[in-house]
């Protein structure tokens, strides 16, 4: 029998720091977190090379004594709650305990801190959990909390780390989600000597919105506020003008924490449905307060997701206060502009007119009818009118759960959003040759030669791989965006490669973005692909990642997930075609440039001579 044994503290801060501290970004937003918990008003972040090497987080807030500093860094111990009832009464941002002690343990952090009480400040050193140093030392009132190369001493974890570049995104990321939710701070961010940001302390959120986002952005903010007993709303929206093609831009603020929610962003896509074109989403900056037992944060190990009580009150209160303001604003003006519109869904620039002045009639008309009985997940709840604006509904899109004919033989009669039907060549396409199926799987047809027999699957990978090739050569996949992404939850090993691999996706039309811990949000995928669950695809596209030699080209990777969409897109052995899909797959022949074998490397048809033949019947 197993023993049992108790973990020593090092181990369980080392545990504790795997679930807390992920990356560079993690230790700024709990530092930053701390000095706003100790009142500060101002806090200075400097970073060296994306905090890989020092982040520095220093503020003037209350500040600790030097009796406190050996508790700061101990696990579990908190200046914040007593009890357990407490939990649901938090009214600061930390609560665990375990921040501080969890960076002790896999870096070298040096604490400095002196209260309005002393004279001189308290210093402090912990090198991967081990005291080292403690004394006393001049600074002013508050706290420096330095932390230096991050898991140096968990390689496994630092290998993790990415490029400077990379880290230093997540870090501005971080830091830009705290300046906005408090815009009273004054903040600061250098990296590497160099400063990114100054923020002095701001009466509203529109100048933070502009310091980070540029002043176009700022001045389409249209400000929304509402009260529902005690839950207050409030921040701003940008008008339709302004979108995105991912949901980053939401900006969701629970008691001045960031936050992600499913339902809460499906209420801002709600909000916006006819306003936005297919794929896009609405920019928000949007701050909740309500009384902390109202709310569970408890639930996630950075507070990155909560719990609410009434989250249905609570997406009904968004839905109906955006819907509201939008009904009492002129979005006339602030609809795309009329190429942008024509562009993205092919339609003419007077078309895109009349859609513009239906939407606004419709939005203005018939908003508040729907908004009676929008609840989250009832799609049907959602006014009907932009059905007829546009060819399909974003939740439409979002899956298309056709069986095989109809999706593979979309992409074989070029019908499809996957490869456009290609322009005439007469001087190079055959007559196309009658052809009969057989067993499922086999085109028999002849040529001059003799007789032909096409493996389905073969050719019509092939002739897949050889178009998706060009448009990603072109920069021109066509892909699918999901109206709410897709959390793919994964392995740290396998989120990490998906991410790793972001741009190489990027180009077949995947785009995946960290969605805290290993999952990964998936927010569009290649539209050749439409029958096959995102989820699916990210999953097998990183198994392919992952079973690739170590430090793969990203020419070798990209030509491999090439292989592995046109395979998994391409019709298959055994699915019965139509005469018209065989005629679209002969036809198609010649745009395969070597379509005498498939991608994997069998042959996709082979020829009998008439001489063999002749052979064979024993003609000749
Ligand atoms: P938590 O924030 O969950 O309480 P931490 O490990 O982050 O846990 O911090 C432990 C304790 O150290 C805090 O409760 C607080 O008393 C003290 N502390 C940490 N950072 C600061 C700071 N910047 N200023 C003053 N006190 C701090
Ligand atoms: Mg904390």
């Amino acid at each position: 029998m197993p023993e049992i044994r108790q973990l020593p503290p090092g181990v369980i801060n080392k545990i504790a720091a795997g679930e807390v501290i992920e990356r560079p970004a993690s230790l700024v937003k709990e530092l930053v977190e701390n000095a706003l918990d100790a009142g500060a008003t101002r806090v200075d972040v400097a970073v060296e090379q994306g905090g890989l090497e020092l982040v520095r987080v220093s503020d003037n807030g209350c500040g600790m004594s030097a009796e406190q500093l050996p508790l700061a860094v101990a696990s579990h111990a908190t200046s914040k709650i007593r009890h357990a009832d407490d939990l649901f009464r938090v009214r600061t941002l930390g609560f665990r305990g375990e921040a501080l002690a969890s960076i002790a343990e896999v870096s070298r952090l040096v604490l400095r801190s002196r209260t309005s009480e002393t004279a001189a400040g308290a210093q402090l050193e912990v090198c991967g959990g081990e005291l080292r140093d403690a004394g006393p030392c001049g600074c002013p009132t508050g706290t420096t909390v330095e932390v230096h190369q991050l898991f140096f001493n968990t390689p496994v974890r630092r290998k993790f780390l990415r490029s400077t570049q990379t880290e230093m995104g997540h870090v501005a990321e971080a830091f830009t989600r705290l300046a906005l939710a408090f815009p009273q701070i004054h903040f600061s961010l250098r990296h590497n000597g160099r400063p990114i940001h100054e923020l002095p302390p701001a009466d509203d959120g529109r100048g933070r919105v502009a310091a980070f986002f540029g002043d176009e952005l700022a001045r389409d903010l249209i400000a929304v506020a509402s009260c529902d007993q005690d839950v207050t709303l409030s921040g701003y929206v940008a008008g339709p003008a302004q979108s995105r093609a991912h949901p980053r831009m939401q900006y969701l603020f629970l008691n001045g924490r960031a936050i992600r929610d499913r339902a809460l962003q499906h209420a801002l896509g709600e909000a916006y449905r006819g306003l936005l074109l297919t794929g896009r989403y609405p920019i928000a900056f949007l701050r909740i307060e309500m009384p902390p037992e109202l709310v569970d944060v408890n639930v996630h190990p950075t507070k990155a997701e909560v719990r609410f009580q009434d989250s249905g009150r609570l997406y009904s209160q968004l839905l109906g206060t955006l819907r509201s303001k939008f009904l009492a604003t002129d979005l006339t003006h602030r609809l795309e502009p009329a190429s942008e519109a024509g562009e993205a869904t092919g339609m003419d620039a007077r078309r895109a007119n009349a859609v513009r002045e239906e939407l606004v009639a419709w939005a203005k008309g018939e908003l508040d009818s729907a908004l009676a009985t929008a609840e989250p997940g009832d799609d049907s709840a959602a006014a009907p009118a932009p059905v007829a604006l546009f060819p399909h509904t974003p939740l439409q899109l979002n899956r298309i759960d056709r069986p095989f004919p109809a999706a593979a033989a979309a992409t074989l009669t070029g019908g499809a959003r996957t490869v456009p039907a290609a322009p005439p060549e007469p001087r190079l396409a055959p007559r196309t040759p009658p052809a009969m199926q057989v067993h499922n799987r086999y085109l028999i047809t002849e040529n001059e030669e003799g007789v032909v027999v096409i493996d389905q699957h073969a050719l019509h990978e092939r002739i897949l791989y050889e178009r998706l090739r060009e448009r990603v050569a072109g920069g021109a996949v066509e892909s699918q965006n999901l109206l709410v992404p897709e959390p793919v939850e994964l392995s740290p090993a396998e989120a990490a490669a998906a991410l790793q691999a972001g741009p190489v996706l990027e180009r077949l039309g995947i785009s995946v973005t960290a969605f805290g811990g290993s999952t990964v949000l998936v927010g569009s995928y290649p539209a050749m692909l439409a029958a096959t669950p995102p989820a699916q695809v990210l999953r097998d596209v990183v198994e392919l990642l992952l079973a690739g030699p170590r430090s793969p080209e990203p020419r070798d990777v990209l030509d491999e997930l090439l292989h592995m969409i046109s395979c998994k897109a391409a019709i298959k052995a055994g699915d019965r075609l139509s005469a018209d899909e065989i005629s679209a797959l002969l036809e198609q022949r010649h745009l395969a440039q070597d379509t005498h074998h498939c991608p994997h490397g069998r042959p996709t048809a082979l020829v009998f001579t008439r001489q063999e033949l002749d052979r064979q019947f024993k003609r000749i």
